[in-house]
């Protein structure tokens, strides 16, 4: 499985927030990188006219006068819409960056997010006419309310953030998703870690993951030709956010 990284992920002076905490892509890339199941790419930036898929000129030149937030923000883009070019081939890939993207709107963003990461990569293949539809599950302990409003218009494309009490209905939630969609040309994952039982969510467990990345695995197979790929969101909890994603993706591989 390949897994889109870039040394520049580690910087954590982009931002001061939780998602740009010292220390949380080592815990996860410690954990890939000694993994021989994955090779790990390194991801160009996605340039303007792609950002601008998902977003209004105003709020682009607003984030570009940051230009340590721009740089990071369009280098996390470039690596969402690599995986999702390695993912249309049928072979899956996780793209490990951030800032995350489940919170940008077109024209504003919050919670750590700075563009539509997602988004983005989804309306290029689309734009490109290499898919007209797509599923996506968002798995993060928030609404990926970002993601719904840029992907708003598009109606063949189906997008989940499961609500339940306790992981099993969680779970229950997500298959009966992959159930009701006969088929689709492509399958995204916004993969957020927070909905961990000890982060935030206080919810799933590490097999958890792990049973989640084989759901969407095996909806891939029957529904979308194995076009499957995933991008980090949040999680927070650094002890085992490691753990949580690589049960993630070998699930998912
Ligand atoms: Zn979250």
């Amino acid at each position: 499985m390949k897994i889109l990284f870039s040394d520049k992920f580690y910087e954590s002076d982009y931002a001061d927030n939780g998602a740009s905490a010292p220390g949380r892509l080592e815990a996860i890339m410690d954990a890939i990188g000694h993994d021989s199941s994955f090779s790990i790419i390194s991801p160009r930036s996605a340039d303007e006219e792609e950002v601008l898929l998902a977003h209004t000129p105003q709020y682009v030149d607003a984030i570009k006068s940051n230009h340590k937030l721009y740089d990071m923000a369009t280098l996390a883009a470039g690596a969402a819409i690599m995986a999702a070019d390695i993912g249309i081939t049928g072979e899956p890939a996780f793209a490990c960056l951030r800032p995350p993207g489940h919170h940008a709107y077109r024209e504003s963003s919050w919670g750590y997010c700075v563009f539509s990461n997602m988004g983005i990569a989804l309306l290029r293949l689309k734009q490109q006419y290499r898919i007209k539809s797509a599923a996506i599950l968002d798995f993060d302990a928030h609404t990926g309310d970002g993601t719904k409003e840029v992907l708003a218009d598009w109606k063949e494309c189906h997008i989940l953030n499961p609500y339940a009490d306790n992981s099993e209905a969680y779970i229950k939630v997500i298959q009966d998703f992959t159930k009701e969609i006969p088929s689709v040309d492509i399958v995204g994952v916004c993969a957020g870690f927070d909905s961990y039982k000890k982060d935030v969510g206080r919810k799933l467990a590490t097999d958890d993951f792990y049973l989640i990345g084989d759901i969407m695995k095996r909806f891939a197979k029957r529904a979308a030709n194995n076009r499957r790929f995933a991008i980090l969101e949040g999680g927070y909890y650094q002890p085992d956010l490691g753990r949580n994603v690589l049960a993630f993706c070998h699930g998912f591989m």
